[in-house]
């Protein structure tokens, strides 16, 4: 069985939202071996967003639904990866509209941003309107190769359409080595109780 790694390795050094040191993890080692004895333990401040994570509705939504609301059935389930590296800047309506994506899809957009270096920039993103497509088409989910969905839109747009119909959301996915297909998704976000978001394990295997 072949089983792909699509999520991001968390450490200091790692690609974060806008390049922001606020956002980059934080190892503290608070205790360590002395001479050889003794034992490590390390400390970890990590934002929620950081990485390869889900968002869950109250990350936009006021009292909307948190991460442990997400059932698993969403989470290890098949997936369509769709590749969109020609796309020079954003995913709009009318790329959608050239696909097969039908109701009850999860998708997961490749694109440039899992070939080049342009996480922490002007990387692809998806728009209000095409996000409003996916919202219409009635997919269940959605994941993108970029630490947002959006590259902070003034009205959060494609935020607030996609978390507003309680689509999951899947950012900062890793799908360079990934071709056009359907797999079958092993999502496992940590299993933090009423928090908006939580950094997830995400792997890819044969459907069948
Ligand atoms: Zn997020």
């Amino acid at each position: 069985m072949k089983i792909w790694d699509v999520s991001m390795a968390v450490e200091p050094t790692m690609p974060v939202w806008k390049g922001r040191d606020t956002k980059r993890p934080v190892f503290t080692i608070t205790r360590d071996f002395i001479n050889g004895e003794g034992a490590r333990e390390t400390n970890v401040a990590l934002d929620m967003h950081t990485g390869t994570h889900i968002d869950a509705p109250l990350h936009f939504v006021h009292e909307g639904q948190t991460m442990d609301d997400i059932p698993l059935s969403q989470l290890i389930r098949p997936v369509k990866v769709l590749d969109f590296t020609k796309v020079s800047n954003a995913i709009e309506a009318k790329h959608l509209d050239k696909t097969t994506l039908k109701k009850g899809d999860f998708v997961l957009f490749k694109t440039r941003n899992s070939l080049e270096d342009i996480l922490e920039g002007e990387f692809v993103f998806i728009t209000a309107e095409a996000a409003q497509r996916l919202v219409d088409l009635g997919v269940d989910g959605v994941g993108l190769d970029a630490l947002g969905v959006e590259r902070d839109q003034p009205d959060h747009g494609t935020h607030h359409a996609l978390l507003g119909a309680g689509i999951i959301v899947i950012e900062g996915l890793c799908l360079g080595q990934i071709e056009e297909g359907e797999y079958l998704m092993i999502a496992a976000p940590l299993k933090v109780v009423g928090l908006e978001a939580a950094p997830t394990r995400v792997l890819l295997t044969e459907l069948k």
